[in-house]
């Protein structure tokens, strides 16, 4: 209970009490108001609050006016404010959800309440009335006790419970007035805006015909004594209530009436928003194209207000061409029984940009009437592009499943082939009664056959070197012409079994002065190159030469008179195991050259460029930063360090602990060098106790990988107790770490297996100055 509302209910007992005594006595003729009008004020509080609130406002003086009778009636008035204070209880409940809750029409409990306030009033006048009366005070004097005729406490009844009805109904139709809803701090009604005015109006409309009929019977009648009072009074009750039940009756129409309309309003609401949210294009148009309504993203599209777009049609916005496409698609749609679904190109002139729109348009039908075409668009650019990413992955995915299992095939063709020559051979190198010129010729083609499967090995290798991301440039000072003319010799043979001239263009050359380079590289590059010239040219000649561009692009550049390459597979030949040739099979290899040279061009910073005529030749030109060396004098003489003149008779260590490997060292060595000494030591740490007790060794070949201690090791040893002594790193890996680690160790130089006479010479040259 709120103080608020006590406050209200204590206040509108006192008013009942205070103000009955002037609605005690009036009486209209037939109708009797013998109950005050007071009683209003407690029922309203009843209707508002509830019963608690209404036994608040009863004990407050909403019940205690029959004591303004005490007389009359003395002890009897006591139980009569008590039937008031019920009466108060029962029509509380009329609006209590909870105790009536089965009951849903106000109507309905208002008859109930009525009921069984006759009820009530019934039972108060024929069981307790009579013997409250019969228990006097001593003070009350002339009254007798009488006995209420049937027929008479059926009128008292009938009028009391009208009386009821027709206060409760004014409560609940004041209660409908937001002024007394305000006063009265109860929640404010929906829908009840103007029942203020309502209710004036028709208080104003009652009183004012009740005037014009009190100035007509006035000046009709002329029996002002009796008749004149008697019919202004019931005039101006049926008047006057018959408006304020007209104006509840407008109050509920009214509600009802904004109820619907709001439900209208919500809906349409409801269906703005949900047209507005949605990503997608909506919108109606009629059969002849014309825009009946469109959604915001419309709006944004045409760049203009829904309302400047209802009553135009496509053409009035986009191309002719396009309009007459979304016409064509509408009129589909509109013969059409299910929706149609379509893809449409369309230009955004907003965002400047082409949209895919996947549209659906459906025929608009009223009273099973078509009266245009409703669409929904949707922007599918974004799926489309990944869709097309996606096929185009796809695509490539199988591509490069199809390179690979060539691949294979090709793989397994290059390997038999130089395999089978280096297998068959070696018989019949084994066989004794076979003469020097035929074992000449078996030994020439093992060999070739291994340096072919040695080519292949290095291949791969390389491509999945350069695969895992992880190698790295040395850059070294590297003379050009010396570079260049060891690579045109390398392949010279080559060339001259297949007739064709190898030409170096030293024009450049001749004048240039030394440049940093990967060195390695630089000379893969090139033989993949040059190897290829000589592969695919049948004959002619293979000119090699170079110039600087820009003064700051070096390019060398490998021109053949081949083959050539058609345009369409110029740039795709640089892809990892692509040949233009594949199908014809004629020239073997594994498409792997220029993808390993173009790569290892790039981590140069360079490129290869590819310029053909097919059936008349193609020149490929590899571009790098040209960075010349600025010449330091002091650093001419930088070998000096291991020039040792000696005589013939030098040793050399051998650390190496395959023993093969070590007997085809020595004998290349031994075939060399024919007073030459060698020692073996078949690990790391014999090689170190070896060079401790002997002062004389010259040259140290230097394994890498060796049980007990490797060649690292062994070589930091070496070189921090002997630095003078030339120890030769020789592995089975050719990579670029592995030298780097060797160097680092202290190495001199790095030779990778398989070894040849002409490796193992050039560095004994090189670190020996021999007689
Ligand atoms: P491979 O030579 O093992 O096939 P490459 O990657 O070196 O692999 O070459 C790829 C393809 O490029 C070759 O199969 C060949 O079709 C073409 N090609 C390369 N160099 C030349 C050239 N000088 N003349 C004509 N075609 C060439």
């Amino acid at each position: 209970m709120t103080k608020y509302k006590i406050f209200i209910s204590i206040l509108a007992g006192a008013l009942c009490f205070f103000l009955s005594p002037f609605g005690i006595h009036m009486g209209f003729g037939i109708i009797q108001v013998s109950i005050p009008w007071s009683i209003i004020f407690p029922i309203i509080i009843s209707l508002a609050f509830g019963w608690k609130y209404a036994l608040v406002s009863a004990a407050s003086g909403g019940a205690l006016y029959p004591f303004y009778l005490w007389e009359y009636d003395g002890y009897a008035n006591i139980t009569n404010a008590l039937v008031y204070t019920i009466s108060y209880i029962l029509i509380s409940f009329i609006n209590d959800k909870k105790v009536i809750s089965f009951i849903h029409s106000y109507y309905v409990r208002l008859t109930l309440i009525f009921i069984l306030i006759s009820i009530t009033i019934f039972g108060y006048y024929e069981f307790v009335f009579e013997s409250m009366l019969s228990i006097n005070p001593p003070f009350w004097t002339d009254t007798t006790h009488v006995k209420i005729e049937a027929g008479v406490l059926n009128g008292i009844i009938i009028k009391d419970s009208i009386n009821y009805l027709v206060i409760i109904l004014v409560s609940s139709t004041l209660l409908k007035l937001p002024a007394l809803q305000k006063l009265m701090m109860l929640k404010p009604e929906e829908n009840t805006k103007n029942n203020n005015q309502i209710f004036l109006f028709s208080l104003f409309f009652g009183f004012s015909i009740w005037f014009i009929f009190y100035l007509l019977v006035k000046a009709l009648i002329n029996d002002e004594e009796y008749v004149h009072k008697q019919f202004l009074s019931v005039a101006f009750y049926v008047i006057v209530l018959g408006n304020l039940i007209m104006s509840r009756i407008i109050m509920v129409l009214n509600e009802k009436n904004n109820s619907q309309f709001n439900t209208i309003l919500e809906n349409e609401h409801f269906l703005r928003t949900l047209i507005n949210t949605i990503p997608d294009y909506v919108w109606l148009k009629d059969i002849h194209g014309v825009f009946l309504k469109c959604n915001k993203k419309v709006e944004q599209f045409y760049g203009a207000t829904e309302k400047n777009i209802v009553g135009k049609t496509d053409y009035d916005f986009v191309s002719k061409e396009l309009a007459d496409i979304f016409k064509q698609n509408d009129l589909e749609a509109l013969q059409s029984d299910v929706p149609l679904k379509k893809e449409e190109e369309i230009f955004n002139g907003k965002n400047q940009h082409l949209e895919v729109l996947e549209s659906i348009k459906a025929p608009f039908v009223i009273n099973d009437k078509v009266v245009g075409v409703l669409g929904i668009g949707r922007d599918i650019t974004e799926r489309k592009k990944y869709e097309d990413i996606l096929r185009k992955a796809k695509s490539e995915a199988e591509e490069s499943n199809r390179l690979k299992s060539e691949f294979i095939n090709n793989l397994s063709h290059e390997i038999r082939t130089p395999m089978n020559g280096i297998v068959g051979f070696t018989h019949f190198l084994a066989k004794e009664n076979i003469s020097s010129k035929k074992r000449k010729e078996y030994a020439g083609i093992v060999l070739n056959s291994s340096h072919q499967l040695l080519h292949i090995i290095d291949d791969l290798l390389e491509i999945s070197r350069l695969g895992t991301q992880q190698v790295k440039v040395q850059k070294n000072e590297v003379d050009l012409l010396v570079l260049l003319t060891e690579l045109v010799s390398v392949f010279q043979l080559e060339a001259q079994k297949k007739n064709l001239t190898l030409m170096l263009d030293t024009e450049f050359l001749k004048n240039a002065s030394p440049i940093i380079v990967d060195a390695t590289k630089l000379n893969k590059i090139l033989s993949n190159l040059i190897e290829n010239a000589i592969k695919y040219t049948p004959q002619g000649h293979i000119e090699i030469s170079s110039e600087i561009r820009e003064s700051s692009t070096l390019t060398i550049s490998v021109k053949d008179t081949g083959i050539g390459i058609k345009p369409a597979a110029r740039e795709i030949i640089f892809n990892r195991f692509v040949q233009e040739n594949k199908s014809s099979g004629y020239f073997g290899g594994l498409g792997l050259g220029l993808a390993i040279a173009r790569e290892n061009a790039i981590l140069m910073n360079g490129n290869i460029r590819v310029d053909s005529e097919k059936g008349k030749g193609s020149t490929f030109t590899l571009e790098i930063p040209y960075i010349p060396v600025v010449m330091d004098i002091k650093d001419t003489d930088k070998d000096k360090t291991y020039e040792r003149k000696i005589a013939d008779v030098f040793t050399i260590l051998i650390a190496e602990d395959e023993i093969v490997n070590f007997l085809y060292l020595k004998e290349i060595l031994t075939l060399s060098y024919p007073h030459i000494k060698i020692i073996h030591a078949p690990n790391g740490k014999e090689a170190v106790d070896i060079l401790q007790n002997n002062k004389n060794i010259d040259l140290v070949f230097m394994d890498l990988k060796m049980p007990v201690m490797d060649g690292l090791e062994a070589t930091t040893i070496i070189k921090k107790h002997y630095p003078n002594v030339p120890v030769i790193a020789q592995t089975a890996y050719s990579g670029q770490e592995e030298k780097e680690m060797a160097m680092n160790s202290g190495c001199d130089d790095f030779i990778t297996k398989p070894l040849n006479d002409e490796k193992i010479i050039h560095m004994v040259s090189k670190y020996i100055k021999t007689r």
